[in-house]
């Protein structure tokens, strides 16, 4: 297969100071791609602020021949960051939405602060950034759109309740910026990675985290943020050179007839039913409750 390449097209990577970020940020500065490299420079809870992260990768880029600018916005000012984009290269075709932090603690123990910090951060910076860049998508017909979730998300984690719901709401905004992309050619997908980095180096072995290279992520993201991709609102775990697909999977369900005897008694009357994964679906969207309803209404009342 030839080099992918990313010639004349500008990428935007929020918090590409360090860790997946950088890792994203050298490699499309490598393929021919203007790179934003966009980071607060603070430090992995979201305190202070420095210049240093980005200007760094930024050196690294233009010393191996890339064309690359610096950006030390908050992700919260999403404008400000595609401005960059603009006034330095003219366009933005790829997003990355992969700016992060970390407020762990126990639920029991969970502040406001830990919780707004968190979701602002990873959520409202993902749709100020996303916001800022659709209408330049939208114009030119084309855009990339990579948002960055997590297992803990996905699957949820001790101590990280926080974390786990923004991670978790970025793969519903994902899907539905899919929906609202596809016939502008914006392809949107979402990845869960796992990889070595100050987010991870206090909580890992270091002959794991040897296993789990930061630059191993980045071919998948390469190939999904590629002119040459079809896939849109997929989620993709990814990490340590293993990269596989997730989806939905629905039961096939139990019907009950839609009335007053459709009482709890009457719900665990067929429970095993709701619950028998026997015969899988894969939904991209809500059950078809009409055609559902059609069918619910020639059964006979419920047994209790
Ligand atoms: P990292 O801490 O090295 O990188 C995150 C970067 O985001 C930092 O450079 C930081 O300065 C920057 N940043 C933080 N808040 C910012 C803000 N408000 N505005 C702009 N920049 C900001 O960690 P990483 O492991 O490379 O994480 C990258 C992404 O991957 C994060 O979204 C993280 O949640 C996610 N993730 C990582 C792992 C993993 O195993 N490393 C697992 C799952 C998800």
């Amino acid at each position: 297969m030839s080099e992918l390449r990313y010639d004349g097209q500008t990428v935007v990577v929020t918090g590409a100071g360090g860790g997946l970020g950088k890792a994203y940020a050298t490699f499309f500065g490598s393929r021919g791609a203007n790179v934003v490299v966009n980071d607060l420079g603070g430090s992995f809870k979201g305190e202070g602020k420095s210049s240093k992260a980005a200007d760094v990768v930024v050196d690294e880029i233009v010393k191996a021949g890339g064309k690359a600018v610096a950006n030390y916005d908050n992700v919260l000012d999403g404008e400000a960051i595609i401005d960059t984009a603009i006034k330095a290269f003219g366009r933005i075709d790829i997003l990355i939405n992969n700016a992060g932090i970390l407020r762990d603690v126990s639920f029991k123990n969970m502040s406001d602060q830990d919780w707004d910090l968190v979701l602002a951060v990873h959520v409202r910076g993902a749709y100020k950034c996303a916001r800022a860049a659709w209408p330049h998508f939208r114009k030119q017909k084309y855009g990339r759109v990579i948002s960055t979730a997590s297992a803990a998300g996905l699957f949820g984690n001790f101590g990280q309740a926080n974390y786990s719901a923004a991670k978790l709401a970025l793969v519903g905004f994902t899907e539905t910026l899919a929906k609202e992309g596809l016939k502008y050619d914006i392809l949107c997908n979402t990845i869960a990675p796992i990889a070595a980095s100050r987010m991870t180096e206090t909580i890992m072995p270091p002959d794991v985290l040897k296993a789990l290279q930061p630059s191993w992520v980045v071919p998948l993201v390469a190939v999904l943020t590629h002119k040459s991709n079809t896939e849109t609102g997929a989620i993709y775990e990814v990490g340590g050179g293993h990269i596989a697909k997730i989806r939905w999977e629905r039961s096939k369900g139990a019907i009950y007839r839609a009335d007053s005897s459709l009482t709890p008694g009457a719900v665990l009357s067929k429970w095993n039913e709701v619950n028998d994964f026997s015969e899988p679906e894969y939904p991209t969207g809500p059950a078809n409750f009409m055609e559902l309803l059609e069918e619910a209404q020639k059964l006979p009342p419920n047994k209790p």
